[in-house]
């Protein structure tokens, strides 16, 4: 296959981009930078199969050649970033989503959306199956986000059924691992460099609000089963063992040997979920998929990167 992946300079675009090199197919990963990080995918340049374009996806696209499959990851997908680009952020999931499913009836690709559980909002129903519709405050600040994604599955939707594209629609659930921005500003990041830096975690709010977490190679098998699946509705992938952000806290601090505990901060955003937990049923039926990766074993292999990355930077010894 010949595959374009938009954001495939970012976390999970460069995660994407590994597989499908690893699986023999060419991939064409698109990116503008603005919160993506070419370093992520340096260890592709030179590979024959492998094409970096600069490009933002709001603007129009021309790809020579056929192409097999659109996958649209690129979006920016941290409170903070999107906070920080609310623009942007509604731009590429309104105007970026359209040009992407235009390419892909263009070239008769499959196409696949990268959706999130911030359609369900801050959810009345838990755990949430596909089935729900949400709970979102479309003028709040997570609404630019939320929004621009759910406009996203109904145009994904409207070029199913009035031009016959063949769509898939993942629902990401919280995902971690390698690569994630270290200043994105979300838990994972946020958490592990704290206590890397032995100082106190910040637990925003009483930290009862919870969260599920998956590690990325779960996330990747999930979106690379849906795309060769014949599914077009919605599906769920995260991993349902669900947490509240202090507990989490202390899972991180107990696994770095953080003496210095957690701080509690009234920093929670308006509309921040207070719970969220995938029902992961239809990927099982369909995809035959559950995560394989447990928080444990997840951490012990992403804490070791942070490291890496602030020692690398100069910031820790
Ligand atoms: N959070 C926190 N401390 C931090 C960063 C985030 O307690 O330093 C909380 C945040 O308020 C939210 C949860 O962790 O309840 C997950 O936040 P994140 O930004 O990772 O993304 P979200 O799941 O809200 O999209």
């Amino acid at each position: 296959m010949r595959v374009l992946i938009t954001g495939g300079a970012g976390f999970l675009g460069s995660h994407l981009s590994d597989r499908f090199i690893a699986e023999g197919h060419t991939v064409i990963a698109m990116d503008n930078l603005i919160t993506g990080n070419a370093q992520n995918i340096a260890h592709l340049f030179g590979h024959d199969r492998f094409r970096f374009m600069k490009h933002d996806v709001t603007d129009y696209i021309h790809i020579d050649g056929a192409l097999d499959a659109v996958l649209h990851f690129a979006s920016p997908a941290s409170p903070v970033d999107y906070l920080e680009l609310p623009i942007q952020t509604l731009k590429v999931g309104a105007l970026g989503t359209h040009k992407a499913l235009g390419l892909a009836k263009e070239k008769n690709a499959r196409f696949l959306l990268a959706s999130t559980s911030e359609v369900y909002g801050d959810p009345q129903i838990h755990p949430q199956p596909e089935s729900y519709y949400g709970h979102v405050n479309p003028i709040g600040p997570r609404g630019v986000y939320d929004e621009a994604k759910r406009f996203a599955e109904a145009l994904t939707m409207a070029y199913h059924r009035s031009h016959g594209v063949q769509t898939r629609i993942v629902r990401i659930f919280n995902t971690y691992g390698p690569r994630m921005r270290l200043l994105d500003g979300r838990v994972v990041p946020n958490f592990i460099q704290q206590a890397l830096r032995h100082e106190p975690i910040t637990v925003y709010g009483d930290g009862s609000q919870t969260r599920s977490f998956q590690y990325v190679s779960d996330l990747v098998e999930g979106v690379y089963r849906l795309l060769h699946s014949d599914y077009t509705d919605p599906v769920n992938i995260g991993n349902p063992q669900e947490r509240t952000i202090l507990q989490f806290a202390e899972v991180i601090n107990a696994l770095t040997g953080n003496p210095a505990g957690v701080i509690k901060q009234d920093m929670r955003t308006q509309d921040d979920p207070q719970v969220r937990q995938p029902d992961i049923t239809r990927a099982g039926q369909v995809l035959n998929w559950s995560p394989q990766v447990s928080l444990h074993d997840g951490l012990t292999q992403t804490i070791p990167w942070f490291r890496e990355e602030l020692i690398k930077r100069g910031e820790l010894a």
